[in-house]
């Protein structure tokens, strides 16, 4: 078969097979999609052979580049002992040793490593282990969740219960347990019609309101810290974590901080709670954890909440939850080889530069005109394309604006894709400062060629 024969013998398998993530599968069929084969450092090929820029990390999980030798070698390697084995029962060297090395580089106090496959999983593990911490404890009535408006969590439905995208989660919520709502951080669309810095963090007053009405049956706050990321890419004021922290602390709720997308260095820190010295309770890795390699997740959890789980088998204090890849061996392989890369390479020295560098080609796009707010922190960036830029009015849904800018950015050699009408920019940390310099400037060529007709 030729290449182009080929290609269309895999198009028609996708669409006759296929139900994609997110995606409305009436228009997928209707477009030709683009076929992805091979990845080098921070490129992606398609199958004619042409390359663009990963400027998503594929879906922010790729951190030192694609191909990366050490990670292959050590999936390589692992693969000539073995795949996997079970964690029910047994143990092998890579889980224990990862476990070791994620609580080392966690902030203090995480102690536990508890391994799934996905970050929604290690959402729900988080959820659970703070709900069943609470009743043996022997205080049953701290049963309940917290969480900002515009999180998300992930897709399972103990995380679409915490979650804060109406887009998302409305539908479901008759299967949903029932949760309490905090403003979301959103200065630029703030919901409390307040300016930030002279509104002095007012939404944090508002969170200690229902703090201090709900306490009692409060078991934990789930929060992603720094930047609340599907729900658009919301970064939150200086201050704001430390704040939501002292909070947990002063109304003795469990602090579950989801860094499912901010862990592994996306923030410029390996994980974004150090940004403010925050120690949460509980912590959920996934997405970098192995680099972009393989599905691993890990939820960290501190040796107080640990402990009281502690007791003879007849007392039933076991955590009654796993699954069965839980902590594959190339998964664990591969994280450990990430993070051996990272202290190799001293990716987070090199990072800061970058941030710079990114920092300054985003600000040359502040000035067009339908650029409402620039959010970043490290390597997650979020373009809120507005439709009016003084009223900050919204593109309407039907103009579909993030996605035509992303596709014509395809067109010139660049992947990224949008959240509504947020362009997202998370390039592997990897990424060298030239490409870095290649990409927003096709991200920036592509905005004005789709706003600025
Ligand atoms: C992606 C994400 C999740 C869900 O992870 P999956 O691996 O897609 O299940 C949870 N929380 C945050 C903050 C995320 O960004």
């Amino acid at each position: 078969m030729n290449i182009r024969s080929y290609r269309r013998h895999i198009e028609n398998l996708d669409k006759t097979h296929l139900w994609h993530p997110f995606t409305q599968m009436k228009e997928w069929t209707e477009e030709s999609p683009l076929v992805i084969t091979d990845g080098q450092g921070s490129f992606l090929k398609d199958m004619f052979g042409t390359w663009y820029i990963d400027g998503v990390s594929s879906l922010w999980v790729t951190v030192h580049g694609h191909k990366k030798k050490e990670i292959d070698d050590a999936v390589k390697s692992q693969i000539d002992r073995i795949s996997h084995s079970t964690l029910l029962g047994l143990t092998h060297p890579p889980a224990a040793e990862l476990a070791a090395m994620l609580t080392t580089i966690a902030p203090k106090g995480l102690s536990r490593v508890f391994y799934s496959d996905n970050g929604s999983t290690s959402v729900e593990i988080g959820l659970k282990m703070a709900f069943q911490y609470w009743q043996l404890k022997g205080d049953t009535r701290k049963t309940k969740f917290i969480f900002l408006n515009n999180s998300y969590h992930g897709d399972t439905l103990g995380a679409v219960s915490v979650g804060g995208i109406d887009l998302f989660h409305r539908i479901f919520s008759p299967l949903l347990f029932q949760s309490y709502k905090i403003p979301s951080p959103y200065c630029y669309r703030c919901e409390l019609g307040k300016t930030y810095p002279s509104c002095r963090l007012f939404c944090l007053r508002e969170a200690e309101k229902i703090l201090k009405k709900y306490h009692r049956e409060l078991a934990g706050l789930i929060i992603e810290p720094l930047m609340q990321g599907a729900g658009g890419m919301i970064a939150s004021p200086p201050g704001y974590l430390k704040g939501i922290k002292r909070l947990c602390d002063k109304y003795d709720t469990l602090m579950i901080a989801d860094e499912v997308a901010t862990g592994f260095g996306r923030t410029g820190k390996m994980f974004a709670c150090e940004h403010e010295h925050v120690r949460p309770d509980i912590l959920c890795l996934a997405k970098g954890i192995t680099g972009g390699y393989l599905p691993l997740a890990a939820t960290v959890a501190s040796e107080k909440i640990y402990r009281a789980f502690l007791g003879n088998y007849t007392e039933l204090k076991t955590f009654f939850h796993g699954h069965t890849y839980t902590g594959n061996q190339l998964a664990c392989a591969a994280a450990i080889a990430n993070l051996n890369v990272f202290k190799k390479e001293k990716t987070l020295q090199k990072l800061q530069r970058k941030i710079e560098i990114l920092k300054k080609e985003l600000l040359k796009m502040s000035a067009f005109k339908h650029v409402g707010d620039i959010r970043q922190k490290g390597f997650m960036v979020g373009i809120e394309l507005v439709k009016d830029k003084k009223t900050r009015e919204r593109y309407p849904l039907k103009d579909n604006i993030g996605s035509r800018v992303c596709y014509a950015a395809r067109k010139k050699g660049l992947i990224i894709r949008p959240l509504g009408n947020v362009i997202v920019v998370m390039p592997p940390l990897s990424i060298s400062p030239r490409e870095l310099k290649s990409l927003t400037r096709i991200t920036a060529e592509a905005i004005k060629d789709i706003t600025e007709y």
